[in-house]
């Protein structure tokens, strides 16, 4: 076997072909909505309605969305890969379930999740599958300070030690559909690379941050993921990979 150690970053491109929306879109704006009115500390501050109402239509779509062969690729990959002796960390900048409905069983939300909500003055976090409004409760304190559990622009990503560690311990760095706009996952290429590992994005074009990368797939997700992993767990190398 070759790596022993796999992360993969995920971005709003692999739930594209599932039919939900990509962040960046010509507009500038996101679900018909500009960033700084859903996305920024301060709308929930200025405007906690609209802010909720936003994540909740977004949570009530996701029983409409079926994951897609690449969600299912890298759940295989997850659960196959340790058989031959390695380790596969998956961490995804999406706040959709796509991926544990494929069958990943241990997903990082680097940036939070539809499907949990947390309140403000107690600190807990629940697992939340309804609509929540500035009046909703915490099923712990009482206190109406639920805010859904995304990370906003600003704001500091969830589990950044763990990240940190997997990506200075791992051999293989796979990008998918993630633009290379919004950091901190934008630069995880470079400790990758400082690692020593491999690195190869999968886009419908270069990213922002191709050149950190030493090659890429450029097609949909739903095809280029499911080839790669089945060329990993046949050979236990890929295609390619002697092109670093
Ligand atoms: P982004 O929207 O900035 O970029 C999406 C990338 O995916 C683009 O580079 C695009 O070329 C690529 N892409 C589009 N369709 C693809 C396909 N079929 N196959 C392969 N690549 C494809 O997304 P980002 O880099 O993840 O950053 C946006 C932020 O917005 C993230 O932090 C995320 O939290 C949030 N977001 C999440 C979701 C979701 O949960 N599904 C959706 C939209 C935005």
């Amino acid at each position: 076997m070759m790596f022993k150690h796999i992360v993969i970053l995920t971005g709003a491109g692999i739930s594209a072909e599932s039919g939900i929306p990509v962040f960046r879109s010509e507009t500038g704006l996101w679900e018909n909505h500009r960033i700084e009115d859903v996305c920024v500390p301060e709308a929930l501050i200025r405007d906690p309605l609209t802010v909720h109402e936003f994540y909740n239509t977004m949570r009530r779509s996701l029983p409409s969305k079926e994951p897609n062969p690449a969600h299912r690729a890298i759940a295989r990959l997850q659960q196959e890969w340790p058989a031959q002796g390695g380790q596969v960390t998956l961490i995804t900048q999406n706040i959709d379930d796509l991926h544990e409905r494929a069958g990943s069983m241990q997903v990082i939300h680097m940036h939070g999740a539809l499907k949990s909500i947390w309140c403000t003055a107690c600190g807990r976090r629940f697992y939340w599958d309804e609509d929540s409004s500035p009046d909703s409760k915490c099923p712990h304190c009482g206190k109406p300070a639920l805010r859904p559990d995304i990370v906003f622009f600003g704001e500091m990503p969830y589990h950044m030690d763990e990240i940190s560690d997997a990506l200075s311990d791992c051999d293989l760095f796979l990008a998918v559909g993630t633009s290379g706009v919004v950091y901190p996952a934008a630069g995880f290429c470079q400790y990758a690379r400082a690692a020593k590992a491999l690195c190869v994005e999968f886009n419908l074009e270069k990213s922002a941050v191709a050149s950190n990368f030493h090659y890429g797939r450029y097609s949909k997700a739903g095809v280029t993921v499911p080839s790669f992993v089945e060329e990993l767990l046949t050979s236990g190398k890929a295609q390619g990979w002697n092109e670093a």
